[in-house]
């Protein structure tokens, strides 16, 4: 049994919040954590259910369409924002991805409803009736004096404008980002965080799971993995953005057993043998 520490996360609403396959973000950041020996326990609360402020390190929300958004948001405000302010104030992350984020903020206004949301952030979504903002994009981010860019797909109609009390997560460096007019992307406060990139968000940028498990944990660091594979999904992520050709795929070696840092890791990093091939 490990006696190290454990990452404590909550997901709420993943069963209506999951676009793109956002559950993919709780995958890496397992594979992450078990990698490096730090335990996992994870914990779903949905409609209806009371968020009981527990001792959950991160807690979760994906992206999601209008609809499935709409029936989570009054019980998100309802049930469960006050146990979500205390969490973010004992320096819980709270980490929301696109109808997540939108949630986060003060709410969403869309030509058929009008939702309510919790205002951790202090940020302010309306959706057009036309067009939406879709496509690959990159933004540059700074947290915590270093400069990295994040890569993902975004695909919404809201327009996310970033109040006063608030800090855009980052730059756009390709894409549209909160509106596709200000050059923003996104928005933190704190250990809460909510961003528009889908990908899974986390598949495509290790270093920001990494970043959120040590933040999680209040770690200043974590064990070095191997992240050769990690990275050329992040550099082709980026390449997409910027409408350059990403690489023909290479055969693929997946790595076995042990990765660097794994304590007795048996975990292997490859998929399934039916899994279809990279394009
Ligand atoms: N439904 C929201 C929008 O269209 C969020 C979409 C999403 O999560 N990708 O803006």
């Amino acid at each position: 049994m490990s006696t190290g520490p454990e990452l404590r996360v909550c997901v709420l609403y993943g069963e209506r919040l999951n676009i793109y396959a956002d559950r993919g973000n709780l995958a890496v950041l397992e594979r992450r954590c078990r990698w490096r020996g730090v335990g996992w326990r994870l914990r779903r609360v949905t409609v209806g259910d009371e968020l009981v402020a527990g001792e959950d390190h991160l807690l979760y929300l994906g992206g999601g369409q209008d609809a499935d958004q709409q029936r989570c948001a009054e019980d998100l405000v309802n049930t469960k924002g006050a146990a979500l302010h205390e969490a973010a104030g004992r320096g819980a992350v709270v980490l929301g991805v696109c109808g997540g984020y939108q949630l986060l903020g003060h709410g969403y206004e869309t030509p058929e409803a009008s939702m309510p949301g919790v205002g951790l952030l202090d940020v302010t979504t309306v959706a057009t009736t036309s067009d939406r903002l879709v496509g690959h994009a990159a933004v540059e981010i700074d947290l915590g004096g270093e400069r990295r860019v994040l890569a993902g797909f975004e695909n919404h109609r809201g327009r996310t404008t970033v109040g006063p009390g608030g800090s855009p997560l980052g730059r756009v460096l390709h894409g549209f980002g909160n509106n596709g007019e200000d050059g923003t992307e996104g928005a933190v406060r704190g250990s809460v965080v909510g961003t528009y990139l889908h990908g899974p968000l986390l598949a495509a940028n290790a270093w920001f799971a990494d970043w959120l498990i040590a933040t999680a944990l209040g770690l200043s660091e974590l064990a070095p993995l191997d992240d050769a594979f990690e990275q050329r999904a992040h550099d082709d992520a980026v390449r997409r953005a910027a409408g350059e050709p990403t690489p023909a795929p290479r055969p693929r070696r997946w790595r076995r057993a042990r990765r660097a840092g794994a304590p007795g890791g048996s975990a292997t990093a490859g998929p399934p043998p039916s899994a279809p091939p990279q394009r």
